[in-house]
């Protein structure tokens, strides 16, 4: 199976090198290679403000270019690299990458808040708050702009553990979210436990919003439910206009998806940040 995304971008990967031991111990081998040579990068997906329709922030999404196997969906190497413990590896490249773009937008007056996928393994490390304060320092920025998502199942693997790094993280003004929201089944009494700012509502809960009333209906329970423990609610995955105004109905603080944009490289993500992106107050620019 191949699949066009973009125009532009082959998937020559297949569904059937997954079930293949030996494949995976090839995918393995390149994706070492990969994390030394030139292979990886960061893509960016904006995030839309519903309240000013300014983009407030984008989320810091790995991509793999093989150079014969072409683009690797991170649903095949992300896994891969969880039970591989190359994770580790991954998750700080992506970190630093993701804190230099950031501190670079900063720099250019923006105010972009940019969100990096979490592991399960990278909060067990004991490393990640560490880690993220030698970036803060050495790029110069400001906690704020940087929002770390945890999923749901990561956060339940190992709640104490969770919270406390959290709870660190937090201390230092790192944003917290919590991503697709409603797959992960934890007990709705542990969410309160959580120090988070941000809830993301998966992607499976809209994709029949228009047809179906009651998705719509568990839409408008999760915001509600995060609104009620002083959460920002953003839903991901939208691609239709009409989503979007169901949403903005329904009090939903953000929105992501491929009606905004797809995520895309720092370069070609310049021109919507410069028409739509926040930038911040400094003395030459009061507003
Ligand atoms: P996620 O964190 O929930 O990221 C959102 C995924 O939804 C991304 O897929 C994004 O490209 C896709 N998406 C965004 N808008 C739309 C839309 O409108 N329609 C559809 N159909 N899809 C949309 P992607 O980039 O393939 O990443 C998949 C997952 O891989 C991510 O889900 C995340 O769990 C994981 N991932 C990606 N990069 C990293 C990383 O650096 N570290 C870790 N630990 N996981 C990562
Ligand atoms: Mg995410
Ligand atoms: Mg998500
Ligand atoms: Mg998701």
């Amino acid at each position: 199976r191949s699949k066009a995304l973009g125009g532009h971008q082959v998937h020559v990967y297949n569904d059937a090198m997954r079930q293949s031991n030996l494949e995976q111990l090839h995918l393995e081998q390149e994706l070492r290679l990969a994390l030394e040579g030139q292979q990886l990068a960061v893509h960016f997906q904006p995030k839309l403000d519903l309240a000013t329709q300014r983009i407030s922030g984008v989320e810091a999404l790995a991509r793999w270019h093989h150079p014969d196997m072409g683009w690797i969906p991170p649903s095949a190497f992300i896994p891969l690299a969880e039970r591989t413990g190359l994770i580790h590896q991954l998750g700080s490249w992506v970190l630093e990458a993701a804190c230099a773009q950031a501190a670079h937008w900063f720099e250019q007056g923006y105010s972009i808040q940019v969100a990096v996928n979490i592991a399960a393994q990278q909060i067990e490390s004991g490393q990640l708050v560490h880690e993220v304060d030698q970036l803060l320092n050495q790029h110069g920025l400001p906690a704020q702009l940087l929002q770390l998502e945890l999923t749901e199942s990561t956060l339940m693997e190992d709640v104490e553990a969770s919270v406390s790094e959290m709870q660190r993280l937090r201390q230092r003004g790192v944003s917290l979210a919590i991503d697709d929201f409603g797959t992960g089944y934890s007990s709705l009494s542990y969410l309160q436990r959580f120090p988070l700012d941000l809830l993301k509502i998966d992607r499976s809960f809209l994709q029949t919003q228009q047809t179906s009333h009651q998705q719509g209906t568990l839409t408008q329970a999760i915001i509600a439910l995060g609104h009620g423990l002083g959460l920002k609610v953003v839903a991901e995955g939208v691609e239709y206009a009409d989503q979007l105004e169901a949403l903005r109905g329904l009090g939903c603080d953000y929105v992501q998806g491929y009606l905004i944009s797809r995520p895309l490289a720092a370069e070609q993500l310049q021109p919507l940040l410069v028409e739509k992106a926040d930038r911040r107050v400094t003395q030459d620019n009061p507003l």
